[in-house]
C-alpha cells in the first residue's frame, strides 16, 4: 500500500510536470501500458509524470470501499482487494487497463449486467483538471457535474488522481455453465431472464458473459462463486490449454476467482492466434510471463509503426486489410439482428458477448444517466466485441466497413465505445456523445482548452 504522504508528493510532482507544459502544446500521460487501439499523432512535449500514481491507498474491509490511484492497473487493485476477500464491483479483463483509464474510457464485463459499468461504483475521484487545479468530484456537491461527465470524456476535462470504489465480497472459485445456443433470439432470450432473475435452470447467476462463432453456434457462460470445488481441481488456461476454446468442448467448468478475473488476458481473448501463440509449439516454447495483453499490444504498436504484416501482404498479392477493432453496446431486444447483419456484412468470428444494465444500486428504477454515454436506464443491452481485420474489397476504402458499423449501431439505438477507430462528423458524434454537457464542463473546468478535446481524440487521433 502507498503511503497517504507519497500520495500527495506524487500529485504535486503530477502538477508540476503539468504546469512545465508550454501553453499551447498538447498535454499527455507519461504512461507505460494503454489500451487504447486507435494511432495517435506522436508527442513532442513531455509528458505528464504520473509514475508515482500507480498503487492501492487503502482497503476498507468494513466498509468495503478501496482508495485507489487513477493509474493503478487492475492487476495491481485485485490484488491488493482479494486477500481482503474483496473485489471491484466490475473488474474489464484486461491486467493493464487502469482504474482511471476504465472511468474516464468505459470499460465492462460479465459482472456488468448487475453491477453496470466501472463509474458506476465511485463514490469520489480527485480530479487534476485542465485549469491545473486538483478538486473532489462526488454524485452531489460543487463538482458534481464533473463527476457527472467525466466517464467517456477520456482525458479531455482532467486527469484522476484518487477514486474511491466499493467493492463487494467475492469468493475462491467461480463454477462455470456453459449453456450453447443455435438460435440467436434463444440466446437473447435467456440473457433477459438471467438479468431479471440473477438465476439460471433454478441456479444462482453472479456473472454472465458469452462468444458467439456464427450465428448458429453462441454460449452463454453463467458462472457463480463459491468456496465449494466438489473434489474437482479447477482448470488452468494459462498454459497449453486455450480458454475460448473450453467452452464448446465443456458444459461445466471450475476456475479459481484469480483466474476467472484474467481469463481473458492470457490469449486476448482469442486475438494471441495472430502472433502464432496458440500454435502448439509455438505456445511451448512462448514464455507464460508473455502470454498477457500488454505483451501483444506491444506487438501490435510495432506493427502499427512498421507495418510489416502490410508488406508481406502486399509482396503476396493479398488484398490490403481494414482494422475493425470495436466494442459497441446493442439494445437487448435488436442484438440478435445485428448479430446476424455483423455475421453476415463483416464476417468476422468469434464475438465476444457481454449483457449489460445501468447499476441500480437501490433496486429497478434507481439508475442514473451518464451525458457522455447516454445509455438509456432499465433498459438491458449487450456489449459486442471485435477485435480483428477485414481485407479492403475491391472499388471499397479503408474506413468502410468501419462506417458501416457506425451507422447500423445507431440505427438499431446502440451505441459504441471510443478507445478505437471513429468516423463520425462533428455534428453527430456531439449528439451521440453529449456534446452540449461536455462543452459546458469543459468550459468550466479546462476554461483555455488546454487538454485535448473529446471529439479530437476519438476521431481526430489526436
Ligand atoms: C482490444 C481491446 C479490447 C477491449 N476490451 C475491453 C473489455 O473487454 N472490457 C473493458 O472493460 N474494456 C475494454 N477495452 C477498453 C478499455 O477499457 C479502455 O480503452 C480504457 O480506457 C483503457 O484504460 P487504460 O488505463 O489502458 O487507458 P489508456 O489506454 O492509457 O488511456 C485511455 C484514455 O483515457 C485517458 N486516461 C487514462 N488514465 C486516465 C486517468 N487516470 N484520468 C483521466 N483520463 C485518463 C487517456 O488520456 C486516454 O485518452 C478494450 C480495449 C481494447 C483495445
Amino acid at each position: 500500500m502507498h503511503a497517504l504522504r507519497d500520495h500527495d508528493q506524487a500529485v504535486a510532482q503530477l502538477r508540476r510536470s503539468y504546469a512545465a507544459v508550454p501553453p499551447g502544446k498538447p498535454v499527455r500521460l507519461a504512461k507505460r501500458t494503454s489500451n487504447l487501439f486507435r494511432p495517435r499523432s506522436a508527442p513532442r512535449t513531455p509528458g505528464l509524470d504520473v509514475s508515482g500514481l500507480v498503487g492501492v491507498l487503502g482497503v476498507d474491509r468494513a466498509a468495503r470501499t478501496a482508495d485507489v490511484q487513477g493509474m493503478c492497473t487492475y492487476e495491481d487493485l485485485v490484488d491488493a482487494t482479494l486477500p481482503h476477500g474483496l473485489m471491484p464491483l466490475v473488474v474489464p479483463q484486461l491486467r493493464t487497463i487502469t482504474l482511471g483509464g476504465a472511468v474516464t474510457g468505459l470499460g465492462i464485463e460479465s459482472t456488468s449486467f448487475r453491477n453496470g459499468l466501472p463509474h458506476e461504483s465511485v463514490l469520489e475521484l480527485d480530479v487534476l483538471t485542465g485549469a491545473g487545479e486538483i478538486v473532489t468530484a462526488r454524485p452531489d456537491g460543487p463538482h458534481a457535474d464533473l463527476f457527472a461527465a467525466f466517464p467517456n470524456s477520456l482525458g479531455s476535462l482532467g486527469y484522476a488522481t484518487r477514486l474511491r470504489i466499493e467493492l463487494q465480497p467475492v469468493r475462491r472459485f467461480v463454477a462455470l455453465r456453459n449453456v450453447r445456443f443455435t438460435r440467436l433470439e434463444a440466446l437473447t432470450d435467456a440473457i433477459a431472464e438471467v438479468t431479471a432473475t440473477r438465476a439460471w435452470a433454478g441456479e444462482p447467476v453472479d456473472v454472465m458473459d458469452g462468444v458467439m462463432f456464427s450465428p448458429g453456434e453462441a454460449y452463454l457462460v453463467l458462472g457463480s462463486f463459491t468456496d465449494d470445488t466438489g473434489r474437482v481441481p479447477p482448470s488452468d488456461y494459462t498454459g497449453q490449454d486455450i480458454y475460448y476454446r473450453s467452452l464448446r468442448r465443456r458444459t461445466h467448468d471450475l476456475l479459481s476467482t484469480y483466474d476467472y478475473l484474467w481469463r481473458w488476458d492470457t490469449d486476448w481473448f482469442w486475438c494471441s492466434a495472430a502472433f502464432g501463440a496458440q500454435h502448439p509449439v509455438v505456445r511451448r516454447v512462448w514464455p507464460a510471463r508473455w502470454r498477457r495483453s500488454d505483451v501483444y499490444h506491444r506487438l501490435v504498436r510495432l506493427e502499427h509503426r512498421h507495418r510489416v504484416a502490410a508488406r508481406i501482404d502486399r509482396w503476396r498479392g493479398q488484398p490490403e486489410r481494414e482494422r475493425v477493432v470495436q466494442d459497441v453496446e446493442i439494445p437487448l431486444d435488436r442484438t440478435a439482428d445485428f448479430l446476424r447483419w455483423f455475421a453476415h456484412t463483416v464476417g468476422m468470428a468469434p464475438v465476444w458477448l457481454c449483457p449489460l444494465r445501468l447499476r441500480e444500486p437501490d433496486g429497478p428504477g434507481s439508475a442514473r444517466a451518464w451525458p457522455l454515454y447516454p445509455l438509456r436506464p432499465g433498459r438491458d443491452y449487450v456489449n459486442v466485441g471485435f477485435w480483428g481485420s477485414v481485407p479492403i474489397a475491391a472499388g471499397a476504402a479503408d474506413g468502410d466497413v468501419n462506417r458501416a458499423i457506425e451507422r447500423e449501431v445507431s440505427e438499431l439505438g446502440g451505441h459504441k465505445s471510443l478507445y478505437s477507430d471513429a468516423y463520425y462528423d462533428r455534428v453527430v458524434f456531439d449528439r451521440l456523445y453529449g456534446g452540449d454537457t461536455w462543452r459546458t464542463v469543459k468550459d468550466r473546468y479546462d476554461p483555455d482548452h488546454r487538454l485535448t478535446g473529446l471529439y479530437e481524440k476519438a476521431v481526430a487521433r489526436q
